[in-house]
């Protein structure tokens, strides 16, 4: 249990800011995940530490809305028992303006004790949405 209150739990991303201070989660993800209708995530690597975020919380209905409507499944089960342990962002490109990749590796443990690790480039796109527009995760490559 964490002894910090909920306003300054670092966000399960593990983003810091420019002074290397994690960033707690209602300034970080929580912004985009508790808001989606209103606050998109602005950019694509935001999208993926969000889209991490929420596996970490369980949270299918904000997976399933930042998935492009090409690729999205159905419905998302969520393994049980299973812990995140720390997501790490390695490498970012810009392809266009509504095209971008990340590169990360997030690790793991199932509910038997296994650590494992899913080191993915995911692939992003950009499209309008009324007056808002919105990043969605479109699919991505497993290393
Ligand atoms: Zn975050």
């Amino acid at each position: 249990m964490s002894s910090q209150s909920p306003a300054r739990t670092p966000c399960p991303c593990g983003r810091s800011d420019r002074r290397e201070i994690p960033i707690p989660y209602l300034q970080c993800c929580g912004r985009y995940l508790d808001d989606f209708a209103q606050t998109p995530a602005p950019d694509a690597e935001s999208l993926m530490r969000s889209r991490y975020t929420a596996f970490v919380r369980e949270q299918a209905p904000y997976l399933l809305a930042t998935w492009h409507a090409s690729t999205r499944p159905g419905s998302i089960d969520f393994e049980e028992g299973v812990k995140w342990l720390g997501l790490e962002v390695r490498a970012r490109s810009v392809l266009d303006a509504d095209h971008a990749e990340v590169e990360f590796v997030a690790r793991r443990r199932s509910s038997a004790g296994v650590a494992s690790r899913l080191h993915e480039r995911s692939r992003f796109m950009r499209e309008d949405d009324g007056a808002l527009s919105r990043w969605y995760y479109v699919d991505g490559d497993l290393n």
